[in-house]
């Protein structure tokens, strides 16, 4: 399985963005997370690996989604997806809507926080709904349903952090991938990430976020498959024996 890092950033980063991932499904890709600029994020990620490894991938492309929570650093790039989207099928170049997937709490209040921008449509009498623009698939965040997105299995599992949010682990049913989501440090959401090959876990400020230290007193065999990203601008993992992520990474997991 091959994931392409497409940020590492916090939210209040001058120098990245927001931390999302794109992973090479069996048919398409997931994206987890979804931070403004989109398209450019795209862009510059894939940049690096045209012809290499086959990736040549914009929003055109990606028709699967997932949020993780709806903190404007990992979702503000979906009102940029919906109108694109809605442009490609209204020029009659795509016929399918792009899905969608998070939990019920945060698909509820997506709306209201898309809709003062999205829900008038030329030529759309009613107004608009977020099902005019993506396929809505609901997560179950108790960590073990298995969700089928773009042929992976997918589980979500709730953080702990201000607001509901996932991390989520990707399995082709040989590899997993890990993704820890936002959340400050929870040994039970370690021992879930564990059952990954290789992992992704946030790091920050507390007390929303995991700490440098929390992380560094991990085992050993844990920091061999562990890498981090939403840390904030400048700071060096490397004196706490951990690694960070670059945008543009391309991992083989
Ligand atoms: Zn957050």
């Amino acid at each position: 399985m091959q994931v392409l890092i497409l940020g590492v950033g916090d939210a209040f980063t001058k120098k990245h963005y927001g931390s999302s991932a794109l992973v090479r499904a069996p048919s398409g890709y997931l994206q987890i997370d979804c931070p403004d600029p989109i398209h450019r994020v795209l862009h510059e990620a894939t940049a690096r690996h045209h012809g290499q490894h086959g990736w040549q991938v914009g929003v055109d492309a990606v028709d699967d989604i997932l949020l993780t929570h709806l903190h404007g650093d990992h979702c503000n790039g979906v009102e940029s997806v919906g109108f694109w989207r809605y442009v490609l099928r209204a020029q009659g170049k795509q016929s399918h809507l792009p899905r969608l997937h998070a939990t019920r709490a945060v698909v509820d209040r997506l709306w209201p926080r898309l809709a003062p921008a999205m829900d008038t449509l030329i030529g759309l009498s009613r107004p608009a709904r977020l099902e005019d623009y993506f396929d809505i698939r609901i997560l179950n965040p108790d960590g073990k349903a298995v969700h089928k997105i773009a042929g992976l299995e997918v589980r979500a599992r709730t953080t702990t952090h201000y607001i509901p949010t996932v991390g989520v682990l990707v399995s082709d049913g040989e590899r997993t991938f890990g993704w820890s989501g936002d959340s400050r440090f929870e040994q039970a959401h370690i021992d879930w990430l564990d059952q990954a090959d290789f992992f992704v876990h946030e790091a920050n400020f507390p007390p929303a976020h995991t700490t440098l230290d929390e992380l560094a007193a991990l085992p050993e065999r844990l920091k061999a498959k562990m890498r981090l990203v939403h840390l904030a601008d400048d700071v060096d993992p490397t004196p706490y024996g951990l690694s960070s992520l670059c945008e543009g990474d391309l991992l083989d997991i």
